[in-house]
């Protein structure tokens, strides 16, 4: 997954080009720039390469959240399903917009299961937050179904999945908004950013003002600009766009290498029988950042895992125990400890999670391991990663 194994002069270029204009700053600056727009060309190409209509970058994924919660008019009092496997800052975004996280099970394709959706339902419901997890999706065409009967409005944090599709559409663009993240570990990094796309010239318009504190972008005297809606400030600067930029244009070679080393670590584990893999709906839209795997009980997967960290197999991760990636250990966030006074409907409507049933969540992420695939692998490595995996694994089934 991670871009950073991979930076190089193309990236150094991007960056060169910011240093030598001297403009940080994504706008204005028309004459001094010497036609460097990084961030808008980031945007111009990041939509393009996805096939969504807009794209609006932002300072991270988790402002990009934030942003896109706000352009679909998600705020205090409403309710978001979201998953309890997921990086927090899904759930952080909710809490920042003043709206409540509700949460409802995974099934093995370790995103949000369609069959825990209905039960979920409030009066209150406004969104389901799909998070498409370790770098392959939901059963997006289903949850989408489901949310276009209900008439709420679909979200997708595809922070991690840059390079995945689904039936030949990318993730993310599904829904009303898609977010993506550009962080220091994730397929494409600018150090830090993020983007929302969308395929709605309002939603766009509210991102782009939002994001910037309600400037509206038109004119070219930033000074007297209007200001429609209140904002923030969630701007990218060119330097981190630079860099995503040149990253950018390596996300396909990227996501082929992945294929490639994930397709052979997958296929001689496959070889154990009983081995089961991380169900993905659709195969060919991997973008095979992680290979994630059950092990027949809590158990055996605790135990697994500390072998393979013995054996020297490293970036194996047990999500089930890790402190930001699955709800049993959020008691910061389950406990609502705010360093400052919650918006008042969270307050109000504080929802009850000590009595939180996630049983079907908790049976299947107590079993899994998931694997990060490294672009830098040399042959070797990956033959010497099998044999050791092997010999860990295979006495358990
Ligand atoms: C990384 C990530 C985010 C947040 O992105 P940042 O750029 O680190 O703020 C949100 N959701 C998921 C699923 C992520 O993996």
């Amino acid at each position: 997954m991670p871009g950073f194994e991979i930076f190089g002069d193309e990236e150094r270029k991007e960056v060169q080009d910011v240093l030598d204009s001297g403009i940080l700053f994504r706008y204005g600056f028309d004459q001094a720039r010497n036609n460097h727009w990084k961030a808008r060309d980031f945007e111009k190409e990041l939509a393009e390469k996805i096939g969504s209509g807009y794209c609006h970058l932002c300072s991270s994924g988790t402002a990009a959240l934030s942003v896109a919660l706000a352009a679909c008019g998600v705020g205090t009092g409403d309710e978001v399903i979201v998953p309890p496997f997921t990086f927090v800052a899904t759930v952080e975004a909710v809490m920042s917009a003043g709206a409540v996280p509700v949460f409802a099970d995974i099934d093995e394709t370790l995103c949000l299961d369609p069959e825990s959706l209905e039960k979920a339902m409030t009066p209150r419901t406004k969104a389901v937050l799909v998070v498409h997890m370790c770098g392959s999706m939901a059963e997006i065409d289903r949850i989408r179904a489901f949310c276009d009967q209900k008439g709420i409005v679909l979200m997708e944090d595809a922070c991690q999945a840059l390079g995945g599709s689904f039936n030949g559409k990318h993730l993310g663009t599904f829904g009303k908004v898609g977010c993506f993240s550009f962080d220091p570990v994730k397929t494409v990094t600018c150090g830090e950013g993020g983007g929302v796309v969308t395929d709605d010239p309002k939603i766009y318009e509210i991102a782009d003002a939002y994001g910037d504190h309600g400037h509206d972008h038109v004119g070219d005297d930033r000074g007297a600009e209007g200001h429609a809606i209140m904002g923030v400030n969630y701007r990218i600067s060119e330097l981190n766009a630079a860099v995503g930029l040149a990253q950018l244009r390596k996300l396909d070679r990227m996501v082929e290498i992945q294929r490639t080393h994930k397709g052979a670590l997958k296929e001689a584990l496959g070889r154990i029988p009983g081995l089961e893999f991380r169900k993905i709906p659709d195969e060919e839209g991997d973008s095979a950042t992680f290979l994630s795997f059950f092990l027949p009980d809590e158990a055996t997967a605790v135990k697994a895992s500390g072998e393979l960290a013995a054996a020297g197999v490293d970036g194996c991760f047990y999500w089930y125990s890790n402190n930001w990636h699955y709800i049993r250990q959020w008691d910061h966030i389950l406990g609502l400890k705010s360093a400052a006074p919650l918006p008042v409907t969270l307050f109000e409507t504080r929802p009850d999670y000590e009595k939180l049933n996630l049983a079907q969540s908790d049976g299947i992420m107590s079993r899994a391991i998931s694997m990060l695939i490294k672009l830098s692998w040399s042959q070797d490595e990956i033959a010497q990663r099998i044999d050791k995996m092997t010999a860990v694994l295979r006495p358990y089934f």
